[in-house]
């Protein structure tokens, strides 16, 4: 793709970047076909390609752009399937992470707009906001029909009335069962240490199990990737700088060998810390130390290897996160894990699309996210699953609320099958 920016526009190493990125896309249309936008609303503009042209048009004008513009990058999932796609090597998320970093900074929204993404960037990264912003969405839940949609669609994802933090996520150290192989950190994050410590808890039990001592570091929180998904950089990295000191602080003292996530938005985030932290180079040494050591849960039992499991007639749908199989491209590992493991797994058709949870975005752009959340979830219901198993919490959520069928964490089916106990999730649906 041909660009125009001026030489001064060049001396910014971003414009540079997103210039390089640019001129890689030969306009072959390849990526329109797995975009789900562009599968949905069959709008060019809601295709990569599309979007890739309105982002040069917007960085080489430079200043607020057009609404419309907005409107095409908003309904972007940042799911990264175009980036799987692409046979050029276009790096599409740095171009719309750039991008909505400007957005934010340059163009006023209208205010509902403005407000909504304000509240969702700050009580999502603080847990005991969000435990109160939960129950009251739990309240307001019974009362749908009077509330506007994005709320609606708020309140819809809220899972009920939080309780108190679970033990797992305050700072302490779990030993190893037996030997000890390697000394890890848990990532706890923000969301998931509120909604999602079951999760956590299976982690923790299924690493000590394989010989790992698990350590929740002190400070630890927050990856930064809700807020920039935003388009708000400087709140991202706030929270980021908080998790890479407090493991820094562990690696330096009694050292990590990995920073197990089993939350795959954060792991995509964390393993691209030291683009985020390109301008703080006194934090530069901290962040790599950290990107490096940054792992899928899937990715830290496929070193470990798996004890092996009892075979059990459990039919499992597995869904791809985006951020697993896009971001990290991780497709294999969980599937081999859970076979390992003794489950029946099948993979649903249009594996490639994204569920619609996409971070905020089912907040956000509630119309386009219940089509997709319908879909996958008739996709996966089609294998005829007793379980459906993702490795990200968002899809978890998001997937569950258009299915009957148990929706899990694949590191819980993991736990169950090694001598840990059956998922709540599937308890609750009387599964076997
Ligand atoms: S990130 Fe996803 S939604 Fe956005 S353009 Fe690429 S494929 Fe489409
Ligand atoms: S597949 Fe890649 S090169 Fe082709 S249009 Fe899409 S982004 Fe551009």
């Amino acid at each position: 793709m041909q660009t125009r920016f001026s030489e001064g526009q060049l001396a910014d190493p971003l414009i540079a970047d997103a210039n390089r990125v640019l001129r890689k896309c030969v306009h072959c249309g390849f990526c329109l076909a797995t975009c789900p936008t562009y599968v949905l609303l069959g709008d060019e503009l809601d295709s990569p390609r599309g979007r890739i042209y309105l982002m040069k048009e917007m960085l080489e004008t430079g200043g607020p752009p057009a609404a419309e513009t907005v409107k095409h990058i908003d309904r972007c999932l940042s799911c990264l399937s175009c980036v799987s796609t692409c046979p050029s090597g276009v790096d599409y998320r740095r171009l719309v992470d750039q991008t909505r970093v400007h957005i934010e900074s340059t163009f006023r929204r209208p205010w509902p707009d403005r407000w909504l993404r304000r509240f969702l960037g700050w009580v999502l990264v603080r847990p005991p906001a969000l435990r109160i912003a939960m129950s009251a969405g739990a309240l307001a839940r019974r009362f749908p029909g009077l509330l506007p949609p994005r709320l609606a669609a708020l309140a819809r994802l809220s899972p009920g009335i939080a309780r108190g933090p679970a033990p797992i996520v305050s700072a302490g150290r779990y030993p190893a069962e037996g030997e000890r192989r390697m000394r890890v950190a848990l990532m706890t994050g923000c969301v998931q240490s509120v909604t999602g410590t079951e999760i956590h808890e299976a982690t923790a039990r299924v690493l000590r199990r394989h010989g790992c001592e698990v350590v929740v570091a002190e400070g630890a929180g927050c990856c930064g990737a809700l807020n920039l998904h935003l388009g708000d950089e400087r709140a991202a990295l706030r929270s980021a700088e908080r998790s890479v000191r407090s493991w820094w602080r562990e690696i330096q003292g009694d050292g990590l060998d990995a920073i197990a996530v089993d939350a795959s938005g954060c792991g995509a985030a964390i393993k691209d810390y030291v683009h985020l932290f390109r301008n703080r180079p006194e934090l530069r040494e901290a962040a790599s130390a950290v990107a490096e050591r940054a792992v899928d849960a899937s990715e830290l039992l496929s070193r470990l290897g798996l004890k092996p499991g009892p075979a059990r007639s459990t039919v499992v749908a597995y869904h791809d996160a985006c951020s697993l199989r896009h971001g990290q491209q991780l497709t294999e590992p969980p599937r081999r894990l859970l076979a390992e493991a003794g489950f029946d797994v099948r993979s649903p058709s249009e594996g490639h699309l994204c569920c619609g949870s996409a971070g905020t975005y089912n907040m956000l752009q509630p119309t386009i996210a219940s089509q997709l959340g319908a879909r996958k979830a008739a996709n996966l219901e089609r294998v005829r699953p007793d379980v459906v198993a993702a490795g990200n919490l968002g899809c978890i959520v998001q997937i569950g609320a258009y299915t009957n069928i148990p929706v899990v964490h694949t590191v819980e089916l993991l736990d169950w099958a090694t001598g840990g106990p059956r998922p709540p999730a599937m308890s609750r649906a009387g599964r076997a």
